[in-house]
């Protein structure tokens, strides 16, 4: 989309846990505001992480800029603000796609693995989303009897989270940043084509140090490890350059 683009700020149609979306003049573009609010366990812990809508709303745009550069269709258009992104209008698919490298998280849970396993090759899962629910691991038989995607869609958003997995490891590598696993979440434009929404930050996704192994992403707060803001900070600097 042309670089171009001047909107009006419009309503705010829907605030969720870490991001308010806002209408906009222009029917397909709404406005993606990141907030310092947190919260872990289907929203049982809350709490806040200073500056880290602003880290977040630079971060993803670095590698929506990026993905993008590589082919990949997302719904950036522009940063906007500190803590504003001017996005494409998408019509969510329900379906958070997971890609592990590392095993963490989830899947050191379910399968009572422990943390740091390198897998043989990366790990795909499915889960519903669904707040009320904690978001359920289903797969593709789940999603096409319930009709949340067409398998079409779901072969391009397999193929496409594997694309990214691979363009997103390889630019930390250079950062000293492990990318252990992350969510994605993909929808329709208003063309019907599937392209990659929500954000890609330390709150979706888990980077550990190259060196140490230390937790730079939403664990710290999670678990309670302290010094979350300056690991937001740190990963920003790191990806970007600035701070
Ligand atoms: P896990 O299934 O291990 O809890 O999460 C796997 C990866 O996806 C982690 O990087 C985690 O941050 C991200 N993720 C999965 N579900 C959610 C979610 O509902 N919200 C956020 N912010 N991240 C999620």
């Amino acid at each position: 989309m042309e670089s171009v683009v001047n909107v009006v700020k419009g309503k705010q149609l829907y605030e969720g846990k870490a991001k308010i979306i806002y209408a906009t003049d222009k029917p397909d573009l709404y406005i993606q505001y990141f907030k310092d609010d947190a919260t872990a366990f289907n929203a049982q812990k809350k709490g806040t992480i200073g500056q880290k809508g602003i880290c977040n709303n630079k971060i993803s745009t670095c590698f929506f800029e990026l993905l993008q550069t590589k082919g990949i269709d997302t719904h950036f258009v522009k940063m906007l603000s500190e803590r504003e992104m001017l996005v494409k209008r998408l019509d969510i698919v329900q379906v958070e796609v997971t890609i592990r490298n590392i095993v963490a998280g989830g899947m050191a849970k379910l399968l009572g693995l422990e943390e740091g396993i390198e897998l043989k090759e990366p790990v795909l899962e499915y889960h519903y989303k669904h707040d009320g629910l904690g978001d359920p691991l289903i797969n593709e038989y789940h999603i096409k009897a319930l009709d949340l995607a067409t398998d079409e869609e779901m072969h391009y958003i397999r193929e496409r989270s594997f694309e990214i997995n691979n363009i997103l490891k390889n630019f930390l590598v250079d950062r000293a940043l492990i990318l252990v696993d992350f969510k994605l979440e993909f929808g329709r434009d208003a063309k019907k084509k599937i392209v990659l929404g929500d954000e890609i930050s330390p709150d979706t996704c888990r980077f550990w140090d190259r060196e140490t192994r230390k937790k730079l992403d939403k664990d710290r707060f999670r678990r309670d490890l302290g010094g979350i803001e300056d690991a937001y900070q740190e990963v920003l600097m790191r990806i970007t350059g600035k701070k």
